[in-house]
């Protein structure tokens, strides 16, 4: 693996801060990163945001077929050529941004399901946990890297300050696991904070399943959109259009204190409370906006 430095140079590149461009610096690094990942010669494998290939090229020569998706039309031409010089024929490029990507296309008459794996744009990455978390029906696991901050309000339990949506839905849908801390200085350009590598296993089944994921993730936004209030309260200010006399009858029926506050709440409580809330609301059209 040739330095980002270098290579940015060789290609006249400068990299683009609103795509959350930090290149990975050290190829010692990265192939670490891919054996943590523990991805099979059996594995087809997407790659969030390919870059420079630092995590494409290893994962290649593992995997059997990396899809490498890379919104960034300046980089495909770079991306193609360092995966020619690796003599690699498993690599599919694609130009396009994850966000509008169907991930069924990819995977159309495929039973096994694809394993993601990225050192991902961090100015998108819930974004982007929550489409796969929305797509585990063809995902199995993730691998990734986020920015600290975040890799640890998603596995933080109930009853802090950074337990939050993310971590309630991500905790709903998967088993987590901190798998190693990486310093910015591992990165070309340096960022301004450390990563985390976080592994996702998504469960087929959640242990208390909600009757409808999209309204679980709503209701969340309603609790935690006023997460200093209480829950009667919050609930009562929400867009979820509930009656005012429906609120205490709803928390009762769900076993919840109407004085607790979100972040207070396990998975399961706010499932239960999901489910109950859903019985009394007129249908609204969700929306996974994030
Ligand atoms: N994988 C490379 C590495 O580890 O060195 C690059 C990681 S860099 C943190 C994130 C990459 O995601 C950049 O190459 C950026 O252009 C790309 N990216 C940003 N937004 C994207 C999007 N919406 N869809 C696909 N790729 C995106």
């Amino acid at each position: 693996m040739t330095s980002p430095k270098t290579l940015l140079k060789a290609w006249n590149f400068r990299p683009n801060k609103l795509l959350g461009q930090n290149f990975l610096a050290a190829p010692s690094l990265a192939e670490r990163i891919v054996k943590l990942s523990e991805v099979s010669p059996e594995d087809v494998v997407l790659e969030i945001g390919a870059g420079l290939g630092a995590l494409t090229i290893p994962l290649a020569r593992i995997a059997k077929t990396v899809f490498a998706v890379e919104k960034d039309h300046r980089l495909i031409e770079l991306l193609k050529t360092e995966i020619l010089l690796n003599r690699l024929s498993n690599v599919k490029v694609m130009e396009q941004d994850i966000l509008n990507l169907n991930i069924d296309d990819l995977a159309p008459n495929r039973t096994d399901k694809l394993i993601v794996a990225g050192n991902l744009p961090y100015n998108i990455s819930s974004q982007i946990l929550i489409k796969l978390l929305f797509s585990r029906d063809k995902v199995s696991r993730a691998i990734v890297m986020l920015q600290k901050e975040l890799a640890l309000r998603i596995i933080e339990p109930p009853g802090s300050k950074k337990y939050g949506r993310i971590s309630v839905m991500l905790q709903y849908g998967a088993e987590l696991k901190k798998i190693m801390e990486v310093k910015a200085d591992q990165f070309f350009p340096k960022p301004k904070v450390d990563s985390v590598m976080l592994s996702i296993n998504f469960k087929p089944k959640p242990d208390l399943p909600a009757d409808n994921e999209i309204f679980l993730f709503e209701v969340l936004k309603a609790a935690f959109g006023q997460r200093r209030k209480t829950l009667k309260n919050a609930l009562k200010g929400s867009q979820l259009h509930l009656e005012p006399k429906e609120i205490l009858p709803i928390l009762e029926k769900a076993g919840i204190n109407p004085l607790s506050r979100a972040e207070s709440l396990d998975v399961q409580e706010f499932v239960r409370l999901s489910n109950v809330i859903k019985a009394y609301t007129t249908p609204i059209q969700p929306k996974l906006d994030y």
